[in-house]
């Protein structure tokens, strides 16, 4: 989607700091980091929340997933813990309509969340 911003990461039309690439996948450090580690992981094809997911989309969704989670590894934050999150609409706080799973770690992390 052109107005997407994060489509427009995907497509090299904003810059970002990315940490991995596929065909399918993409993730870049968050602007805005809310631990030592906080990194956003996007499939590249756009669907704008957890609402409009298919099972069409069941497998890139589980590849978001397992790569956040050896991003997590690579970083050395996997035996001590981190938190993936997906915010889906207003109550969440979702701003970006295109789905990202929040990885953040490198810090003790408060439950439940604000
Ligand atoms: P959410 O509130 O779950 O929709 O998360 C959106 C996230 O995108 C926030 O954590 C923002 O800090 C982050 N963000 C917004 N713009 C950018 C950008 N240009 N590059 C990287 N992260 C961004
Ligand atoms: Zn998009």
């Amino acid at each position: 989607m052109s107005d997407c911003l994060f489509c427009r990461i995907i497509k090299r039309e904003i810059p970002a700091s990315i940490v991995y690439e596929d065909d399918r996948v993409l993730a870049f450090n968050d602007i805005n980091p809310q631990g030592p580690t906080h990194v956003l992981v996007v499939p590249k094809r756009h669907i704008a929340t957890l609402n409009e997911m298919t099972a069409d989309d069941d497998q890139i969704v589980g590849e978001v997933i397992r790569r956040a989670a050896a991003i997590a590894k690579e970083r050395g934050i996997s035996a001590g813990g981190f938190r993936v999150v997906f915010n889906t609409n207003r109550d969440a706080g979702q701003t970006v309509f295109h789905i990202h799973l929040h990885l953040i770690g490198g810090r003790g992390l408060g439950w439940p969340p604000g």
